[in-house]
């Protein structure tokens, strides 16, 4: 468990059971467990091949629930006079069966969303309920519209109002204020505006940049007072209603959160002075996930949980409103990451491993090059005193070999013995070193070029595009053969055929490591490989809509899985894409590219360049292979 660190990421959800199998309880603390190996296993009977996206809709329902209990104990605790009524920003995960399980899982709550685009707006527009079937007694279940916004995003908001929405239009760009307000005037329609603030308090870490005076969004102070004018001027300050900020996503410190929102609670009051009709403080995204379970704040941790985050947004709030005697907002926020991360965990399996070649060689001429034997020499006499020495012996004359090699003096088979004997060398140092509690930086690099490369069924620019693009550490471990001993050390490649398609930086106690422990892997019945499944956990945010068909692996397999009192159901599953459905993408049509092969083998049979079995053989191949997965169908 240590080892891998699956309490600090994984409590409540995931945790290893007896069989040495990742448990996983997707109702946290409250429901049942299910083994996920065993589940894999059943999966993959029912023809789902990996790699897997597995969304445990009990975890997403769990996440919802947390937040809002952490909100609710906040305002209980700071008798606070408001309400919290959050929102899932569709941008996080925009799958259809996500979505709505957000919106069903969040009415007792009355979780609203947030759109980022036009297409999250029609998204949101006909996933989320109007208020005719919504319990009119309380405040209306909000639809936050931010991003830039045309004509046709603010009409279409606007008019959702007669559907019973309530559309919250936050400003992000003065243009977009001119148009709301004359749309609302021909549509006869009070917008609900709101205003998109860059505060001066900075997020930290990879997405930092969403704040500040040169952000991206929203609206500097000076431009907020010309919102505040233009409404004044046309009778309409009472629209503005909601104060937003987003200083950035998986914001680490919670000092950084707490400097933000005592800034924007400063805003919000002065609005308010200012008379226009301040309802809503929405405090956007930001709330991070422990990724690698230090509980710091690091860039893949945070130094703070759920309540702490829910505790200092109303305490910061309360105060600033307290003071200046103005009426306490609804509390909003955009919580993306926190809700959707969890949920998701991606199950590949590995189809091979290479590893530096470790036979000590033979002694096969009385004549061995001087540069052999010196190797063969330093290889006998590594002790735990000289170590460090024959490591820079070994590597001069593994460089000495090359050399010879490249100006004739070595032949191919020599310059293979001296590779070969270099490594048991390292090999051997490398023993030496893990027993010691410290090594030299001259010695780094050894367990890194020690490192084997496990191949993986999987494409990280699909699957985990954010491991490639920003240095984005998920916790990943193999979910079986945890009662054994991972005497491997690995990174993992991809299928892709670019250099980039790797993984080696792992979480570690809030650090890197450059390769993950792994089990050697084993032979299973007919000379096949044993299935060696690893687990990447914590992917359900924004992975999947970032992927990109880079080599063109497609889509994975989904399955959803939902509890039940008997165990589990499979609520549904989303095929991956086949190869056709990626040549589509590519504006390939498969039934033209079946007909060119086809009259090539017409024309090869002519030629007698092929038998007709032959030609039939590879036709079928080639229109089989076009239903298929795009991945690899296992180890080989
Ligand atoms: N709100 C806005 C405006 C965003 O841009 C984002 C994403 O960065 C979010 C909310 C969601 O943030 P998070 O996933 O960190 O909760």
């Amino acid at each position: 468990e240590a080892l891998y660190r699956i309490q600090g990421w994984g409590d409540p959800y995931f945790s290893i059971n007896a069989a040495g199998h990742v448990l996983v309880s997707p109702q946290g603390e409250r429901g049942g467990s299910l083994d996920l190996y065993e589940l894999v296993q059943e999966l993959r009977q029912r023809n789902l091949n990996l790699p897997l996206l597995i969304r445990f809709s009990d975890i997403l329902a769990d996440r919802i629930e947390r937040l809002n209990a952490c909100f609710a104990r906040a305002i209980a605790r700071y008798n606070y006079p408001g309400e919290y009524r959050g929102v899932y920003p569709v941008k996080c995960n925009q799958h259809r069966h996500l979505v709505e399980s957000v919106v069903k899982f969040g009415k007792p709550y009355q979780f609203g969303l947030e759109a980022g685009s036009k297409p999250e707006l029609m998204i949101a527009l006909a996933t989320l309920e109007p208020a005719l079937h919504q319990n009119l007694t309380s405040k209306a279940t909000l639809l936050i519209c931010n991003g830039y916004k045309d004509r046709d995003y603010i009409e279409t908001a606007l008019l959702s109002t007669r559907l019973g929405h309530t559309p919250v239009i936050v400003i992000e760009q003065l243009s977009e204020l001119a148009i709301a307000l004359e749309l609302s005037q021909t549509l006869d329609i009070a917008p609900i505006l709101g205003v998109r603030a860059k505060l001066s308090a900075k997020g930290a870490g990879h997405w930092g940049e969403s704040t500040g005076d040169r952000a991206k969004f929203g609206l500097t102070i000076p431009e907020i007072l010309q919102v505040v004018t233009q409404l004044k001027s046309a009778g309409m300050l009472d629209c503005l209603q909601l104060l937003h900020f987003h200083i950035g996503s998986q914001i680490a410190s919670i000092s950084t959160i707490k400097d933000a929102i005592r800034e924007a609670s400063q805003i919000y009051v002065e609005l308010v002075k200012l008379g226009a009709n301040m309802q809503y403080l929405d405090v956007g995204g930001g709330l991070a996930v422990d990724y690698d379970g230090s509980k710091t704040n690091f860039y893949a941790s945070k130094n703070y949980n759920m309540q702490n985050y829910a505790n200092d947004i109303v305490a910061e709030v309360q105060e600033a409103c307290e003071e200046r005697q103005v009426a306490a907002p609804t509390l909003v926020s955009e919580s993306g990451r926190a809700i959707a991360s969890h949920q998701g965990v991606l199950i590949f399996d590995i189809l091979g491993a290479s590893y530096p070649a470790l036979q000590y060689p033979e002694i096969t001429s009385s004549k061995e090059n001087l540069v052999i034997r010196n190797l063969r020499d330093t290889y006998a006499t590594i002790t735990p005193e000289n170590y460090q020495e024959a490591y820079h012996d070994a590597v001069q004359f593994k460089e000495e070999a090359i050399s010879l090699f490249n100006f004739g003096y070595l032949s191919l088979q020599e310059r293979a013995i001296a590779e070969q004997l270099y490594w048991v060398c390292c090999e051997k140092i490398l023993h030496i070193t893990r027993q010691q509690d410290y090594v030299s930086d001259d010695l780094a690099d050894l367990e890194k070029n020690m490192t084997a490369i496990y191949y993986a069924n999987l494409s990280i620019f699909q699957s985990a595009p954010d491991a490639w693009a920003l240095d984005q550490l998920f916790p990943i471990m193999p979910i079986h053969r945890l009662t054994e001993e991972p005497t491997e050390r690995a990174i993992l490649a991809d299928l892709t055929c670019d250099s980039d398609g790797k993984i080696n930086k792992f979480i570690d106690l809030r650090d890197i490591k450059d390769s993950l422990e792994l089990h050697p892997l084993q032979l299973g019945p007919h000379h096949t490989r044993a299935p060696y499944y690893l687990g990447m956990f914590l992917v359900g945010a924004y992975q999947e809509i970032m992927g990109n068909l880079h080599n063109l692996f497609g889509d994975t397999n989904v399955v959803h899985i939902k509890m039940t009192p008997q165990g589990y159901q499979v609520e549904s599953i989303v095929k991956g894409d086949t190869i056709s459905e990626v040549l589509h993408y590519t504006q390939y049509k498969p039934d033209d590219l079946i007909e060119t092969v086809r009259r090539r083998t017409e024309q090869a049979l002519q030629e007698q360049r092929i038998t007709l079995e032959e030609a039939q053989r590879l036709l079928s191949n080639y229109e089989q292979t076009l239903t298929h997965y795009t991945y690899l169908s296992g180890a080989c």
